[in-house]
């Protein structure tokens, strides 16, 4: 047994939270988004997984990412990639049978020269203003396609989260102006938010990330999420802070009374977020014990004044999980959810658990 970091990844709450997802999309099902090593859980681990739970489309960011992921499920599977379409990745896409995502008419033509012997989906930008063709090049799109049909048609959601924003509306409105001009060709528009905005929005086949892997936050967020990981660090020594001694870097935190500190084994080295000093929180037993002084490298200080009884070196304690909400640390850390899990480095062993 190691006391280096751990992620435990939680596979079947993976599966599981898909399968929430599946029953709030429409007819369309669900896919599910496993770029950046599936927000940093691990893409092969977890791409299994929910093949396994009967998952037919994945999304990637990289062509690379989408080998890794053919190898993974196997040949049935489609894997769309994000970012397009380069000539560079041409034999990759060929030989892992990957869908480039064409997102603009350069994306078209590179595709076109390449052969084009592969299917392919289009990105329509209805308000994001990212990736994507205009609504006012789709005609020029269809022309230099010259009959060749995308196997999808994609749009993405730009304030999800909010649902009263005026943009899912207007998107929503554009995004059928768009389909409207690729009649009988299938459609994908929502992200994990999205399924929380009114049924129109979850039309077709839904493209969540997030909420696979328990994180999101905000009303869009459907009941019942499970944590995807559980991300835990060992106490390496006990100790005792003196009344008037300081702790960590900067000597930024200073104790009033005399404080039991553990010392943990994780750090921004780790990718675990250097914000979270003074701010974040890890789970000892039961006991919510606060971030003393600054994240360092390898090491954290926690009070754990509170949890005495439990603070012995070698007990682990949870900074991401059942108890210690990944979007509650987020926030703490001044950041998402997102920015979190993906950050997480290699140093952190992954543990895939059914
Ligand atoms: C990352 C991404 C998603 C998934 O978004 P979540 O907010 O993680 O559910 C869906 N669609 C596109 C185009 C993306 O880039």
């Amino acid at each position: 047994m190691s006391i280096r970091p751990r992620a435990r990844v939680h596979l079947s709450s993976i599966a599981e939270n898909w399968r929430l997802y599946d029953r709030l999309s429409g007819p369309g099902g669900a896919g599910a988004v496993v770029k950046a090593d599936a927000y940093g859980h691990g893409a092969a681990p977890v791409s299994r997984a929910l093949a396994g739970a009967g998952c037919t489309s994945f999304f990637v960011a990289y062509a690379f990412e989408g080998e890794e992921v053919r190898r993974a499920v196997g040949p049935g599977p489609v894997i769309h990639v994000f970012s397009g379409f380069s000539p560079e990745e041409a034999d990759v896409c060929r030989a892992a049978v990957l869908t480039p995502v064409l997102n603009s008419l350069e994306n078209i033509d590179a595709w076109l020269a390449s052969g084009a012997d592969l299917p392919f989906a289009l990105h329509v930008d209805t308000g994001m203003n990212r990736l994507g063709l205009r609504l006012e090049d789709l005609a020029e799109a269809r022309r230099r396609l010259n009959g060749r049909e995308p196997v999808l048609l994609i749009s993405h959601l730009a304030c999800a989260d909010d649902p009263a924003s005026g943009m899912n509306q207007a998107q929503s409105h554009a995004f059928a102006e768009a389909c409207a001009q690729f009649p009988g060709v299938a459609t994908s528009f929502a992200n994990s938010a999205g399924h929380g905005l009114s049924p129109e929005m979850r039309r077709g086949l839904t493209r969540p990330g997030i909420g696979l892997y328990g994180g999101g936050a905000g009303p869009t967020r459907p009941e019942g999420l499970k944590p995807g990981m559980t991300l835990e660090a060992a106490i390496l020594q006990v100790r005792t802070a003196r009344a008037g001694e300081s702790v960590g870097y900067g000597a930024t935190a200073r104790r009033k009374r005399d404080t039991l500190l553990a010392t943990v084994g994780l750090g921004y080295g780790d990718g675990f977020l250097r914000s979270a000093g003074n701010s974040g929180f890890a789970y000892l037993g039961e006991t919510c014990c606060p971030i003393v002084g600054r994240v360092s490298m390898d090491l954290i200080s926690l009070d754990v004044s509170a949890a005495a009884p439990l603070a012995k070196q070698g007990a682990w304690v949870e900074f991401i999980g059942a108890k210690a909400d990944l979007e509650r640390q987020a926030a703490a850390a001044g950041t998402l959810g997102y920015e979190l899990t993906t950050g997480l480095g290699a140093r952190v062993e992954r543990i895939y658990e059914d």
